[in-house]
């Protein structure tokens, strides 16, 4: 239930936008209806997946639950074996797809220009896998480091997070194949979950949220190569925010129809604004919360993608064969990566995308990227908590220890085990009910968690 009311001025635009009987539907499920509650599975880690109602446009990864669980004391969570994320959002994975012709081409380069704090980049980090690499940005830098941890947990190692203004990325102009926009808005469709979204509406905030996302929408446009995919979304429900932005779009730069298969049964209403195909997440259609995509493509030749640009100062630093040798029985066997340093850590990216990488590494101001595997001191290693959640762990490089849940929460308290006695002396890999969460050095009694200070949780029961 809202503790506060809608705004008039909101009812009165959705009356003018969609007639006054689906206004008030609208109005009834933004009141009354419950929130569902949705998780999207992390397919490189969790399969087969849990049983569970299945979100329709996301079939493969998105479920719904039927109770909301406390994620945060969850082992699985805090793994990156799933991400908490709201229904509607998962339809991006469908549009990207779809848009790239029901397959992600290998070598594709996906930009997320408003990233954090994750959801819609572990989804296309997930879809991409081992054909390509995502660039997630997050200009606020606060939340471009929770979305660095999330993308960490994550684990699959085909992301870079930076942290840029958009106009930033004049310098990777018409570099990549996929640029997603999921604008900053008014946060209509979020109404129903945030007292602050529904506190902070106005018209005039409308209007302000419509010429920021234009101009983010414009430097997105450059970053875009000639035949390559534009992804906009917002939370907002609104005309201004969405339809007359891409109208905007399509007036101003050169764009070309994209067609889209969508099930009507998915309850998803479609609207055209010039040559972009959109669509609209109402509450009291769809199960979910409020959201706008729509897709375009930019015209010209498909393999249009600018030269790399020069580069810049890197980095990178090269490992040297005895640290690799060191290193080289942590990563799972067959994995053809690339070893790479940053200041003291070691870092492993995919050796097919690492041209990539390291071009974005060199132009943008990055945060994390690739895998961060650890330190290596002479003959000895201290791998990284990072590690421990990715793909390319070898889980069997230390002895591993199964812990109860009680255990397990502890570690991510950072507290003592009560399993200590169980450990190997030295560094132990856990598992929670088969699965990684982390690296633990047993020193005779006691033991010394890998995790990072700042992962650790406070919540209790
Ligand atoms: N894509 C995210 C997800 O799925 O988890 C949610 C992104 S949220 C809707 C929009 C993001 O845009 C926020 O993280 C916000 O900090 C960022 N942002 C705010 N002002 C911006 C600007 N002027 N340019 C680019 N991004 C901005």
């Amino acid at each position: 239930m809202m503790d506060s009311v809608l705004h008039k001025e909101f009812v009165a635009q959705m009356s003018a936008e969609l007639g006054d009987h689906e206004a008030a539907l609208l109005v009834d499920a933004l009141m009354c209806a419950p929130q569902p509650t949705s998780v999207r599975y992390n397919p490189h880690k969790v399969s087969p997946l849990p049983e569970g109602e299945v979100v329709p446009w996301c079939a493969s990864e998105g479920r719904y639950l039927p109770t909301r669980p406390s994620f945060t004391l969850d082992p699985h969570f805090q793994a990156g074996r799933y991400y908490v994320q709201e229904a509607a959002s998962m339809f991006v994975g469908h549009l990207l797809v779809e848009a790239l012709g029901g397959e992600v081409p290998r070598g594709v380069r996906v930009l997320d220009m408003c990233a954090a704090p994750g959801g819609k980049t572990t989804l296309y980090s997930a879809l991409v896998g081992d054909r390509g690499v995502v660039v997630a940005n997050e200009v606020i830098r606060t939340r471009a480091l929770t979305l660095a941890d999330n993308v960490m947990r994550w684990g699959v190692g085909n992301t870079v997070v930076t942290s840029n203004d958009p106009s930033h990325f004049g310098s990777l102009e018409g570099w990549f194949d996929v640029v997603a926009v999921d604008a900053p808005c008014s946060g209509e469709g979020m109404f129903r979950k945030s007292e602050e979204a529904r506190r902070e509406w106005s018209p005039d905030n409308v209007r302000l949220c419509a010429a920021r996302q234009r101009r983010i929408v414009a430097d997105a446009w450059k970053a875009l190569r000639p035949g390559g995919v534009l992804l906009y979304s917002t939370c907002t429900f609104n005309r201004t925010e969405n339809e007359e932005n891409m109208a905007w779009l399509t007036e101003e730069f050169e764009c070309e129809h994209i067609g889209v298969e969508c099930p009507e049964e998915w309850g998803i209403v479609r609207t055209r604004a010039g040559v972009a195909e959109c669509f609209h997440f109402y509450p009291h259609r769809t199960s979910g919360e409020g959201l706008f995509a729509a897709v375009v493509r930019k015209a010209g030749e498909g393999g249009g993608r600018s030269r790399s640009p020069k580069a810049r100062k890197s980095p990178f630093g090269q490992v040297d064969r005895q640290a690799a040798a060191v290193v080289g029985r942590y990563l799972a066997a067959g994995a053809d990566l690339h070893l790479a340093t940053i200041g003291e850590s070691l870092y492993a990216y995919l050796a097919a995308h690492w041209d990539d990488v390291r071009t974005v590494c060199e132009q943008m101001s990055v945060l994390y990227s690739g895998v961060r595997v650890g330190e290596v001191f002479g003959k000895k290693f201290k791998p990284d908590h990072a590690l421990a959640l990715s793909t390319i762990v070898n889980p069997t490089a230390t002895p591993t220890t199964e812990v109860s849940l009680d255990d397990a929460l502890h570690y991510f308290r950072r507290e003592e085990l009560g399993c200590v006695g169980e450990l190997a002396e030295g560094v132990n890999l856990l598992l929670f009910e088969g699965a990684p969460i982390g690296y633990t050095k047993r020193i005779g009694g006691r033991t010394n968690s890998l995790m990072p200070k700042e992962l650790r949780i406070f919540q209790q029961q």
